[in-house]
């Protein structure tokens, strides 16, 4: 079944990026500077919506009403450590915003998502939230990262990934169908290690050379 609330960023440099990011022999350090590349472009599709509002605006030779940005303040919350790949682009792009930084890691024993830092603005629930990570794998990190956020208030919540696993859609979707989400690509399926298929590897490894 379609899940209503994505979008796939289909954008041809995107695309383009996307395919440099997941070559093997791509170095760390041109990995990192794609990753910001790919995720300032992607900022440029999550803030499609923000709403505009007519100032008065003096230029060298007229004055006239002029689109300025209106409405909540942004929030960019980085899920720990990959998360930080896309949240350096965006930052770019959206300097003003506050920025949120989550932590979690998998218990393994009980295969669930533990969290060992949360640090969010105090007005978290006046801001629109922009949640980045960018592999979507079986979805629980994300899952839990928005039900933390929506405990500490947060109201308007996008998800900002990279690759998507159908099984991580669909369960992020089932647990929060008000959160849209936005790829660059849907890839064939999760391996038995929870990694996405082809995917591009481990986004934090990748992007650190921890590996
Ligand atoms: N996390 C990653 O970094 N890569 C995957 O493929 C899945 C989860």
């Amino acid at each position: 079944m379609p899940i209503p609330t994505l979008t796939v960023i289909d954008h041809p440099l995107v695309q383009h990026k996307l395919t440099l990011l997941r070559r093997r022999e791509t170095p760390t350090a041109r990995f990192h500077e794609v990753m910001r590349e790919v995720s300032q472009l992607m900022g440029y599709e999550l803030t499609r919506d923000l709403p505009l509002e007519d100032r008065p605006v003096e230029t060298p030779l007229a004055s006239f009403d002029a689109p300025l940005l209106t409405g909540k303040k942004l929030c960019l919350v980085s899920i720990l450590r990959a998360g930080q790949g896309l949240l350096d682009g965006m930052r770019t792009l959206l300097p003003s915003a506050r920025i949120g930084h989550i932590g979690l890691y998998r218990d393994q024993e009980t295969l669930t998502p533990v969290e060992y830092f949360f640090k969010v603005p105090e007005d978290i629930e006046e801001r629109m939230v922009i949640l980045v990570d960018p592999m979507l794998a079986t979805g629980h990190t994300a899952v839990a990262a928005v039900h933390r956020l929506k405990d500490a208030g947060a109201a308007s919540i996008k998800l900002a990934v990279l690759v998507a696993a159908p099984e991580g859609l669909r369960t992020f979707h089932d647990a929060h169908p008000d959160v849209p989400v936005f790829t660059a690509a849907v890839d064939e399926r999760l391996d038995e290690n929870g990694y996405i298929l082809p995917g591009l590897g481990d986004a934090g490894d990748r992007l650190y050379g921890t590996r």
